[in-house]
């Protein structure tokens, strides 16, 4: 039988993303849970002062109300012009959760007088692991890159049209979701912690 895993998340691309990375290290051993099938959960506020921090925040209670053990992840844009921001508070930059448009217009803004070589930044992602009996594993994931004068690409979201990935000449909106994931923060905090969650799924017995 399958283990159950609940992926604390309503993004049903990361829950396609999540169960593809998985099924690849252990094929048909995790059952996928996404929030579709708990209507009743809250999305929890990320009052987080750190990605790791509201990366557990979502997994415990997700974890706690379901009995089941679950894993998040929290991701951001952080900017070494900018001392790291936007960071934990990239989804909401310009004001209005999830306003990919505006949020890219403000940073770029931000930046219009910071020269070429000193626009370098990179998307960070924390996956986290809590399990019914208080177990937990965070993993993190580095995507580095430099920020663009303008927009370019229409693949992803967020603040990839402007961000081209170090050594490439393209923004990671230019990339097939398969290039993305071998490099990203995400593939990579994921790869980081899907063995440390076979290895506690299988725990249960
Ligand atoms: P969350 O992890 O879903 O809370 O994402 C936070 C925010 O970070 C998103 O709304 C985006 O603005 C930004 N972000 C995180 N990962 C990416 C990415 O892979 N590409 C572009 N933007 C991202």
């Amino acid at each position: 039988m399958p283990h159950q895993l609940v992926l604390a998340t309503r993004n049903q691309g990361k829950v396609i993303e999540f169960r593809r990375i998985l099924d690849q290290l252990a094929p048909g051993e995790i059952d996928l849970i996404g929030l579709d099938k708990f209507p009743d959960l809250i999305d929890v506020e990320e009052t987080g002062l750190s990605f790791q921090e509201n990366a557990l925040l979502k997994a415990r209670y997700t974890t706690s109300m379901t009995g089941l053990p679950s894993i998040s992840d929290d991701s951001g844009l952080c900017v070494d012009a900018l001392d790291g921001a936007p960071g934990i508070h990239s989804a909401r930059w310009a004001g209005r959760h999830g306003d990919d448009a505006a949020n890219l217009k403000k940073l770029l803004a931000q930046l219009e007088a910071i020269p070429d070589d000193k626009r370098a930044a990179n998307f960070t992602c924390v996956a986290a692991l809590v399990m019914p009996d208080g177990r937990e594993v965070v993993a993190e994931g580095l995507f580095h890159g430099r920020i663009l004068r303008a927009p370019i690409g229409d693949q992803g979201f967020g603040y990839d049209p402007i961000f081209a990935p170090t050594g490439m000449d393209i923004s990671s909106a230019q990339m097939s979701a398969s290039e993305k994931d071998a490099v990203s923060h995400r593939g990579k905090s994921l790869r980081a912690i899907a063995p440390q969650v076979i290895q506690m799924l299988a725990s249960l017995g």
